[in-house]
């Protein structure tokens, strides 16, 4: 016979288990809301897309191997013709960016780079890679010198053109036009946060150089090109449901450890939720609570509003996402290469915590279907569909 003492000890053991295995399986499931419960039914467009673009964030933490979503992104892009274009959404060398040649740290961040690039060998379209806070030396004062070293290193890399926007630490509007319909807009959100030295005197380069013009710069070309579809990719989403959005769960308020220590499950409750209360409610410069990238959503969201069918797409949280906001639609793609928690609903359609990145097909009547694909649980460059949804465009009914 078991002692009751053991027998007490053990059915805490279980309970304990039981809540944390409940808590995991609960992040690896893809969430929907309720009127996108039925996405695998929604009917595709029977011809071809005239156009397609890929969108993947935050994958600069790889080393020697390489990571699951770029295997699949890979198995795409090689398939891919020129009517293509990918976007990589900043963060794209952790955790500060492309330090200079004499630093110790330089080989390291020149493999996380190259697994990305690697994978474009065989790609036609185009390429663009978009700073985030990690590019900008950790969001520190060397952050401008570091984030024009890194668009130095992967223009000369690739060979392929200007493959890194906003130029030279601009914070843009940078344009592209892909077809004669459709524009791609890169801006640099981590220039609106930066607190230390950045592009802000006028120069022969930059079409902005201060929060005013950004803005003003931003809703002109928005303007010039409404009649057209757009694209926006930044680094900082508007909307998210990420740690960034402070979304936390109740793990990371038991065992807040496990948030850089996977299995390090020491339980510090009440102490354990200042960090995450903290950031839910004041927020650090990079938290959507924090005032400064809280003025940026109210002017970007202000300016989008204007715009039909507009889409943004966005890294910085390590999941994927998607909104619909009034005409505009809202991505978070940024599990290039890990993931970590993303909540269910507030006005989400979709979320999943999953390694994967987004594909809008676009079609000759302005409709875009956007597709998610997540890695298969047997690491393969296939991949599968996550989620899908038919975008369709106001003039096309
Ligand atoms: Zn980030």
């Amino acid at each position: 016979m078991l002692s009751s003492k053991f027998q007490n000890a053990l059915k805490y053991v279980v309970a304990a288990w039981l809540i944390l295995s409940t808590l995991h399986a609960e992040a690896q499931k893809a969430w929907y809301s309720k009127s996108e419960i039925n996405w695998e039914t929604v009917e595709q467009p029977e011809h071809a897309p005239i156009y397609t673009i890929y969108l993947i964030g935050d994958a600069g933490e790889a080393d020697f191997s390489k990571p699951a979503a770029l295997k699949v992104l890979e198995g795409h892009l090689e398939k891919a013709d020129s009517n293509a274009l990918v976007v990589f959404l900043g963060d794209n060398i952790y955790k500060a960016g492309l330090p200079d040649t004499s630093s110790d740290e330089r080989g390291a961040a020149e493999r996380k780079i190259n697994v990305q690039l690697d994978i474009l060998d065989a790609f036609q379209g185009k390429i663009v890679f978009v700073p985030g806070n990690h590019d900008w030396d950790h969001w520190r004062p060397a952050g401008l010198e570091a984030i024009k070293r890194e668009e130095s290193y992967i223009e000369h890399y690739l060979d392929r053109g200007n493959t890194f926007l906003p130029d030279k630490g601009c914070p843009g509007p940078a344009v592209t036009n892909l077809t004669d319909n459709l524009v791609f807009i890169a801006i640099d959100t981590q220039w609106w946060l930066h607190k230390w030295d950045k592009v802000n005197v006028a120069n022969e380069v930059c079409t902005a150089i201060d929060d005013d013009s950004f803005i003003k710069e931003l809703d002109k070309v928005l303007e010039a090109n409404k009649s057209k579809q757009i694209i926006v990719g930044a680094h900082h989403p508007i909307i998210t449901n990420g740690y960034h959005g402070g979304r936390f769960t109740i793990k990371d308020h038991l065992f807040p450890l496990t948030a850089k220590y996977h299995n390090l499950y020491l339980p510090m409750p009440i102490l354990g939720s200042i960090y995450p209360m903290s950031r839910k409610y004041f927020g650090h410069i990079q938290d959507v609570t924090h005032p400064r990238y809280r003025l940026l959503i109210k002017q970007l969201s202000g300016v989008f509003s204007k715009y039909d069918n507009l889409i943004f797409a966005a890294g910085h949280d390590h999941n994927l996402q998607y909104f619909a906001k009034e005409q505009q639609h809202y991505i978070v793609s940024g599990s290039g290469c890990k993931t970590s928690h993303v909540a269910k609903g507030h006005q989400a359609s979709f979320t999943y915590a999953r390694q994967g990145f987004v594909k809008l097909k676009y079609y000759s009547n302005r409709d875009v279907l956007l597709e998610v694909w997540v890695t298969n649980d047997s690491i393969d460059n296939i991949g599968h569909v996550a989620y899908r949804k038919l975008l369709e465009h106001p003039t096309s009914k």
